[in-house]
């Protein structure tokens, strides 16, 4: 089989920014990514079907995606891009197995570099399962991508900046907001705060120019709210709502009922790390930066040489540290095969770790404000599902937890929880948080799910008709 001397998981702007840094250098690089076209969550791109005729509408992030994905599409003799490649498993020969095309194939690889995003974090609680309840990011996409509203009254409950960003695009796609529920707490520390926006004035633009269209269109914007539960016959038909205190736990005689259809819940993202995990990177946990993520060195190395990690997939921090991180990533990965000197390498990486440092202290801020209060865990009542895939109920849970288990991969050996098709991403992370507010909790956390090929649902008919990569 062929060694691949770069292979890449995941076309978003981090993957496509190592991309572009390293076979500039000379490197030949392999990208593999899941969806038909490249530019991962924020540059998605429109299906084949569509035509933009004003970039303009479609907001500034689309427009400077524009430019990476040039970048990228004019280096296709450089870079072998396989698109509708999902990844399913790393093995320890340094080989990943991806499903394309009907049939599942494998590479071999000498440098690997995970950057596979993140999805939103999955909370439980009385009514998530019904019909009319979304995550921010799936009613984003239906909205940015499909053009659809995901319903004609809609709630949005959470917290962080993302939820401002789902509601202006909601809002310019002519869709009625009840109300935007915030969890979070504004800081209080004013220089911590200035310190954090210094120098990153178009995102604070940007967040300002959201918030003036909320306000114009005269949605309420409800801070230190959470929702409690979702009722509905079949369908979401109204949500409790109440305030909260520090630790998001509802204040006694707040809630309250409110009529809608659509419930968005967008209470921030978690890095998707299961490729990671099987390839054996060591992980450490960081809630703000999305549960469990891979330790890294400074040149976003993992614990096993050669295996890099980036962007929202080695901790959430927006599109524009993927970025810088992919490059980082990409110029160590030239400078290891020794496409350039030690000196070229460090000079650029400087120049990198400035922009990141820059971001980072920014987005250090925002976490500090909508870092998950432990209330939220505390909204699932006992017949809550957590697990949707295996059907598992809170009460299963605690059952479990009564029994003495204080590791997260021991408890789904006993329940089943996480063995189903989304392989523990819709029940793993709130399960994590539910085990460490437990009294008997391991002052080393209860550890993760600990995924299994594959990582994502691959027919057994596409894995028996398996090729080798030439
Ligand atoms: C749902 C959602 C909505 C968001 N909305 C906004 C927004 O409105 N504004 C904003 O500024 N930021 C938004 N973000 C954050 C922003 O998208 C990210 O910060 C940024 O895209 C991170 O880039 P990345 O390269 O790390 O990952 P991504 O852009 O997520 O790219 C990762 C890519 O890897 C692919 N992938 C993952 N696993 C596999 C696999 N096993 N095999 C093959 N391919 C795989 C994914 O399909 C994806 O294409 C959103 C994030 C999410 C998850």
């Amino acid at each position: 089989m062929k060694e691949s001397e770069f292979a890449i998981i995941g076309g978003g702007p981090g993957g496509i920014a190592a991309a572009i840094v390293a076979a500039k250098a000379g490197v030949k690089v392999t990208l593999l990514d899941e969806n038909e076209r490249p530019g991962g969550q924020i540059y998605r791109q429109f299906e084949k079907g569509y035509k933009v005729t004003d970039s303009k509408v479609l907001g500034r992030d689309y427009e400077k995606g524009l430019e990476l994905l040039r970048q990228f599409s004019s280096l296709s003799d450089k870079i072998r891009y396989l698109n509708n490649a999902t990844v399913w498993g790393i093995f320890k020969s340094r080989t990943l197995a991806f499903a394309r095309k009907g049939t599942s194939s494998s590479l071999s690889f000498k440098n690997l570099l995970v950057a596979t995003g993140a999805y939103d974090r999955p909370v439980p609680l009385p009514g998530w399962t019904l019909p009319g309840v979304f995550t921010a990011g799936g009613a984003q996409r239906l909205v940015k991508t499909e053009r659809v509203l995901p319903g004609e009254n809609i709630l949005l409950a959470g917290t962080g900046p993302l939820q401002l960003v789902l509601a202006h695009q909601i809002l310019n796609a002519g869709g009625k907001i009840e109300a935007i529920l915030e969890s979070g707490n504004i800081s209080k520390n004013w220089l911590r705060i200035l310190m954090g926006i210094w120098g990153n004035w178009d995102y604070l633009k940007e967040g300002w120019r959201y918030l003036r269209h909320i306000q114009k269109a005269g949605v309420p914007l409800l801070r230190n709210h959470i929702i409690l539960e979702v009722h509905g016959d079949g369908q979401v038909e109204e949500a409790v709502i109440a305030k909260v205190d520090k630790s998001w736990r509802p204040k006694p005689d707040t809630e309250r009922t409110v009529k809608v259809d659509t419930v968005c819940l967008g209470y921030g993202l978690v890095s998707s790390t299961e490729l990671a995990l099987l390839a054996e990177c060591e992980h450490k946990y960081e809630l703000c930066l999305g549960g469990y993520i891979p330790v890294r060195s400074e040149s976003m190395e993992t614990t096993v040489p050669g295996i890099y990690a980036v962007g929202d997939g080695a901790g959430v921090a927006g599109s524009k540290v993927a970025i810088e991180e992919g490059r980082i990533a990409g110029v160590s990965i030239a400078r290891s095969l020794g496409y350039i000197s030690d000196a070229d390498a460090s000079t650029r990486i400087r120049i990198f770790q400035k922009h990141l440092n820059k971001f980072n202290r920014l987005r250090r801020v925002l976490d500090e404000m909508s870092v998950p209060g432990q209330g939220l865990y505390e909204l699932a009542k006992d017949d809550t599902v957590l697990c949707r895939c295996e059907e598992i109920t809170l009460k299963e849970i605690k059952k479990a937890l009564a029994d003495g288990t204080i590791q997260a991969k021991d408890l789904k050996r006993m329940t089943r929880i996480g063995m189903g098709a989304c392989e523990g991403r819709m029940c793993g992370p709130a399960l994590i948080e539910i085990m460490r507010y437990q009294p008997n909790a391991s002052p080393e956390g209860p550890g993760y799910l600990l995924p299994r090929p594959s990582i994502k649902p691959i027919a057994l008919g596409v894995i028996a008709a398996s090729k080798q990569e030439e």
